[in-house]
Order: structure tokens, then sequence, then C-alpha cells
């Protein structure tokens, strides 16, 4: 069912009408109620080909931008199409902190891209945020990185021709322009595969080395009591 703005009765949205999507601001998958909507009377005078509606998340109450294309223009009401653009994409969130610094600048904006649906764009920044990497790993930090990205196309069942184009992307010999072409699918794939292997590379050993770190401060801290007390 479309979308129905009226000349008189102003959005017509029912309960089951409304839009559930993941909420640019909190992250939560939830339903979304329209806050803003153009008037009627102004779409028919200017009869536009796009429209926008603010709606309001439910989790959190922030506004999200949301743009329709038009269906139809009638005697007193405009029709929208369902479908809609999202103006802000959720972003994708990574410990950055425990990523080399040159690494950490190139992922960021590789999940830039990412979220604002910059596939392409996204492989390229992949391609020289692993390479950083690399390079600030030690000696067969390469060869380790590749072996993890094994482990991950083995855990998450994925066969090898469509594991190719990221295999080629994190470790293809060949210069930039030699890189695939990827859809959303093999990008999403990317993602949550260069997630892993940084996790693996640096977060991982980062995490555990601090925590190890703070026992050892509360052990020899609990040591001293015990002399101070005997
Ligand atoms: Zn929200």
């Amino acid at each position: 069912m479309a979308i129905v703005i009226d000349r008189d009765q102003g959005i017509k949205s029912e309960l089951e009408d409304r839009i559930g999507l993941e909420c640019p601001y909190c992250g939560v998958y939830a339903h979304m109620q329209p806050q803003s909507v153009p008037e009627a009377q102004m779409l028919l005078r200017d009869r536009p080909k796009h429209v926008g509606l603010v709606y309001k998340c439910d989790a959190c109450n922030a506004p999200v931008f949301l743009r329709f294309a038009v269906r139809e223009y009638q005697d007193n009401k405009v029709e929208l199409y369902r479908n809609f653009v999202e103006l802000e994409r959720p972003k994708e969130r990574f410990a950055f902190s425990y990523l080399p610094k040159h690494t950490e600048a190139l992922f960021r904006e590789a999940l830039s891209c990412y979220s604002n649906n910059n596939f392409n764009a996204f492989a390229s920044m992949c391609r020289r945020a692993s390479v950083s990497a690399f390079h600030a790993l030690d000696e067969g930090g390469k060869l380790r990185a590749f072996e993890e990205v094994m482990t991950a196309q083995d855990i998450a069942g994925i066969d090898d021709e469509a594991f190719a184009p990221i295999k080629a992307v994190l470790f293809g010999a060949g210069s930039h322009e030699d890189l695939p072409l990827l859809n959303r699918a093999q990008a999403g794939i990317l993602l949550e595969v260069l997630k892993d292997m940084f996790y693996q590379c640096f977060v991982r050993r980062g995490k555990l080395t601090r925590a190890i770190k703070v026992r050892r401060f509360f052990v020899t801290e609990a040591d001293n009591d015990n002399l101070a007390s005997a």
C-alpha cells in the first residue's frame, strides 16, 4: 500500500503502516512514526518528484529523514511509493583505538564509504587499510592475517567462488586498478571479514595485554599490602 498525504487529513498512517528501520542514531532496529510531513497543498501546487518526510525513532526519539518518490498526484491527495532513501545511514562501529594510527584513518574512511553505499570506494579503502595493517604487523603478520581470514571463511561457510573477490581485495598482488567490482552482498561480506581480521590481529591482542597488565597490578598491590600488614 502506498503512503498517502491528504489535503484535509494529512498523512494516513495506521499503526501497521509504520516503518521499521535501523536507526542511524541509536543503532536499534525500531519503528519510525511520521513526525514532520509536508503539507499536501504545497505538494499539489509544486508537484515535486520526490518528497522528504521526517520520522521519529520509537527507541530514542531522534529525527530520521527519509525521501520518497511520488507515485501519483490526485485532486486532493499525493500518493508516495513505499520504498524510500535513507539520507543518514547507520554508522559502522569498531574499536578503532586498537588499530595502528595509519590503519585507523584508512579504515574509518572505508566504513564511511560503506555507510554511504559506495561499495567499490569501500573496497579500494579496504585494500589500503589492509596493506597499511600488514606494514604495521611484524614479520609473518600478513600470513597470520591470511590464516585468520581463511578461518573466518570456514566458520561462515562461504564457498570459494563467492569468497574469491574478498580475498582478491585483501591479499591480491595486482595493482589498485585490478580490484574486482563488488556488489552490496559482497561488500557486506568484505566488511565483516576485514573487521574480524583486524579484531584478531590487533583488538584481541590489545585487550588481552591490557587485561593481564591490570590483573598483575592488583596481584602486586595485594602482595604489598600483605607485606605491610605482616
Ligand atoms: Zn533511534
